[in-house]
């Protein structure tokens, strides 16, 4: 995929069908931070929605997706209320989307449901207010309704601004043998490692060791090939990885460190959560992962990819991969 040409970037902004996309979702977008939080959270925020939905996680699929409001078929557009604004004769206004000012950034995960969440720049060109389609208030007319009077506090309320936590990923009996009581031992200063690593009696102490990053930003150390998912005990993180240490008169270093991990398989964009947990600990270390990772699901065959040298194609089937990090996306089926 070329990734320059399906941004369409149009000076410093970018734009699908003219509407240029707010900074703040695309800085999400290109962090592999716009995600579905979860339902559970999702509906907090927009209490009469009943069915599960999927962010669109790239431009592409934004664009693709939207297309269908752009429908020549006149019953479709009146039983979802959609109107062209440029050719109405009255301002188009909710529950009616004026789809020339609209594109969507969610749908409905389940084929059929027919319901998204769409940015409406009829508020605002450069922050727009955010609808959902509701049919269940009264299944038998459906409308728009304002879920946030703009997209920053959209994001905000869902909190996907902070540091990203990644679920587990892997295989289901690798996290069946991991035990809640038993994590990863935690490092928060430099002689808790040196510690540590006088008790690895079992490995050369500067081989490589299994790390993760917990959810409260502590970095957690396990033996080499511990499972990642065991060093977490099961909880998400927020990295996980290798990382290797180097002794220089008395004093540990990191020498290499990476985010090669196949049960959690964050991106390269953890680093900022991984270098905070190694700066608490007062651990000098590399200014970035010395063996960054970019994993990728395939939507089509649903095979893990590692994608090599921004190629992004899956290797098995040659289906082109997303450009942003889609590892868990709901309801994708574990290998
Ligand atoms: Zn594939």
């Amino acid at each position: 995929m070329d990734r320059a040409a399906d941004a369409e970037p149009s000076g410093e902004l970018t734009r699908i069908r003219g509407l240029a996309l707010p900074s703040l979702l695309v800085k999400l977008l290109e962090t592999g931070q716009w995600r579905n939080p979860g339902d559970d959270v999702l509906r907090q925020i927009m209490p009469w929605f009943d069915d599960p939905l999927d962010f669109l996680i790239d431009y592409d699929e934004i664009r693709r997706e939207s297309r269908f409001l752009l429908t020549d078929d006149e019953a479709a557009a009146t039983m979802f209320r959609l109107k062209r604004g440029r050719t109405a004769t009255a301002p188009v206004e909710l529950p009616w989307l004026d789809v020339d000012l609209a594109f969507l950034i969610a749908t409905n995960r389940h084929a059929g449901d027919d319901v998204a969440i769409a940015l409406d720049y009829r508020t605002s060109t450069s922050d727009p207010r955010v609808v959902a389609s509701d049919l269940f208030t009264d299944p038998r007319q459906y409308a728009w309704r304002t879920v946030t009077p703009t997209f920053s506090a959209f994001a905000a309320a869902l909190n996907l601004l902070g540091p990203r936590e990644y679920r587990y990923v892997g295989p289901a009996d690798i996290f069946d043998q991991a035990r809640p009581d038993r994590r990863g031992h935690p490092i928060t200063s430099h002689d808790d490692l040196s510690a540590w690593l006088t008790r690895q009696t079992a490995q050369d102490p500067e081989e490589p060791f299994t790390y993760v990053i917990d959810l409260a930003g502590t970095l957690r150390l396990a033996p080499q090939r511990s499972e990642h998912v065991a060093c977490a005990g099961r909880e998400p993180v927020l990295g996980a990885g290798e990382i290797s240490f180097a002794s220089s008169r008395g004093t540990w270093t990191v020498t290499e460190i990476s985010n090669q991990s196949t049960g959690y398989c964050p991106d390269p964009s953890s680093w900022p959560a991984v270098a905070a947990a190694l700066d608490r600990a007062g651990l000098d270390h590399p200014p970035e992962f010395t063996h960054p990772i970019v994993f990728r699901r395939c939507s089509q065959c649903r095979q893990r990819n590692i994608v090599k040298d921004d190629n992004y194609v899956c290797a098995v089937c040659g289906n082109s991969l997303p450009t942003t990090w889609n590892m868990d996306s709901p309801g994708t089926p574990l290998p």
